[in-house]
């Protein structure tokens, strides 16, 4: 159930990813396709007349009071009363309910990987996830440098969870990272993997991971999708 406020999320929560039920709005724009939602007090005033869908309790933030441009009728009130926010608190941290279908993919069964990365290979196609080595390659290349044992910077042993087919290992070893090992559970992505890199990159390691190897907390969101774990081991 939703609480009933005749306020916008954004003003309290503004960009942060605060669960809630959120809804489409269909007449708008404001669809999971396009990955914008619009929250409960701007379904039952901004889009009042609209047609809207419910989505399911999801974290997002809520793009009619963020999106600027002044169209949300709530936001610029700002926030509701102590008072008013708690209730809402307690009502929103009790509710439950069905998620959209289209939200309920089984990212925690070895098969849905399985068949994306038979479908990734079909297509000529790798996933890169949210981020490419290049995007976080200063932050991360400072820490792994900063743990390596003895005086090599580079003799970090690393472990790739959850690799994929993205060329995250690979950038990791052209970046001068000598003990690269990288897992997945789905094999096929990981023999495909050991075949794509064996001439260019043969100190990379490949193994098929039995199980989650780590950070279970990256799936809590329904709409981010993976972060990048790498990892000591
Ligand atoms: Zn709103
Ligand atoms: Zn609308
Ligand atoms: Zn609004």
């Amino acid at each position: 159930m939703d609480a009933a406020a005749c306020w916008c999320t954004f003003a309290v929560f503004n960009e942060t990813f605060e669960e809630q039920p959120f809804y489409e709005c269909i007449s708008c724009g404001f669809t999971l396709e396009k990955g914008t939602a619009v929250c409960g007090g701007c379904v039952r005033s901004c889009h009042a007349e609209c047609r809207t869908h419910l989505l399911g309790r999801i974290r997002a933030y809520c793009d009619c009071g963020g999106g600027g441009g002044g169209s949300c009728k709530l936001v610029a009130a700002g926030a509701p009363a102590d008072a008013e926010l708690a209730r809402w608190s307690e009502v929103n941290a009790s509710s439950s309910g069905e998620l959209d279908a289209r939200l309920s993919i089984p990212y925690g069964e070895p098969g849905y990987w399985e068949e994306r990365y038979r479908m990734n290979q079909t297509a000529g196609e790798e996933d890169e996830w949210l981020l490419s080595f290049d995007a976080v390659r200063a932050p991360l290349e400072a820490e792994l440098r900063s743990v390596a044992p003895g005086d090599d910077e580079t003799a970090a042993r690393l472990f790739v969870t959850g690799a994929g087919d993205s060329p995250f290992s690979a950038d990791l070893c052209d970046a001068g990272f000598v003990d690269v090992t990288s897992g997945d559970i789905a094999e096929v992505s990981v023999q495909a993997m050991r075949v794509k890199y064996a001439e260019s990159h043969p100190a990379l390691k490949w193994l098929v991971e039995v199980s989650w190897s780590s950070c279970w907390s990256c799936w809590s969101s329904s709409l981010s999708w993976r972060c990048l774990c790498l990892r000591m081991r």
